[in-house]
């Protein structure tokens, strides 16, 4: 079946509202052509969110949050809830990226728990997945993402896995300019889609969208995204500069 590819830029913490704004309008006038054969996401900070949410509203471009914690609201200094993120207009929230297991402390666990408060307040996550280059020199690669992939979704049921986007970002391939060459990534998407088909069946597996991550540029976007179950990109560095997250957005694979 047809998957619409979605390529979402991560900003991480870059960007004051008032170079979010400059970084939206450029990347707006760019990615309008593609109309809606491609899914395009910005992630920008928690506090260029309404103002980004602004800057894109009649357009072709969603809105993701980097994170959230997994109450609704409460005496959690420091914490943004789901449905703060789903009053300023988000439709994504990037869950478990490997800065947050690596800096964070955050586990299969606490991911989970915060993905189950992204469907409650009816937004949808991109659940990041990956190995670290130990894991990988360790031939761990396959059990790690079923681990991480099947920690993330307990408790889901197929028509609301459906519906989630899988981010597969090897952690030795962000931010390093060293990314999973398209055979590396794809043999590692075809692996997830078969943990779908297992843990849920093949109809819902061949709906779930699977982005790769990691060093994602302009001269290797199409290659990258050229592999059958390579559906998208998720993007960090790439994504501050608004020609080469327009390229990147075009290269994208598009099924007739
Ligand atoms: C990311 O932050 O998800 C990422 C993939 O970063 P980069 O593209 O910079 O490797």
């Amino acid at each position: 079946m047809a998957r619409r590819p979605i390529v979402a830029g991560n900003w991480k913490m870059n960007k004051t509202v008032g170079e979010a704004l400059t970084l939206v309008r450029e990347v707006r006038g760019m990615v309008s052509m593609v109309r809606d054969k491609v899914e395009v996401v910005m992630a920008p900070p928690f506090t260029a969110l309404p103002a980004v949410a602004k800057a894109i509203e009649d357009s072709n471009i969603g809105l993701a949050a980097q994170n959230c914690f997994w109450e609704v609201s409460g005496a959690y200094t420091g914490e943004i809830s789901a449905p703060m993120l789903a009053e300023v207009g988000c439709t994504y929230v990037i869950i478990g990226h490997s800065e947050r297991r690596q800096h964070f402390g955050e586990t299969d666990e606490t991911v989970n728990r915060r993905v189950k408060a992204v469907v409650d307040s009816e937004l949808l996550p991109i659940i990041c997945i990956g190995e670290t280059l130990a894991e990988r020199e360790g031939g761990r690669t396959l059990e790690v993402v079923t681990r991480q992939l099947t920690g993330a979704l307990s408790g889901f049921d197929g028509a609301q896995a459906a519906r989630f986007v899988i981010a597969y970002e090897p952690v030795w391939a962000i931010g390093t300019g060293r990314n999973a060459t398209s055979s590396q990534a794809q043999e590692v998407h075809a692996h997830i889609r078969e943990q779908l088909t297992s843990l849920f069946d093949r109809e819902i597996s061949q709906q779930v969208r699977i982005q790769y991550g990691g060093s994602v540029k302009p001269d290797n976007a199409a290659d990258l995204m050229s592999k059958p179950d390579v559906d998208g990109a998720l993007v960090g560095g790439a994504s501050l500069k608004a020609a080469d997250f327009a390229a990147i957005v075009k290269a994208a694979r598009v099924e007739s």
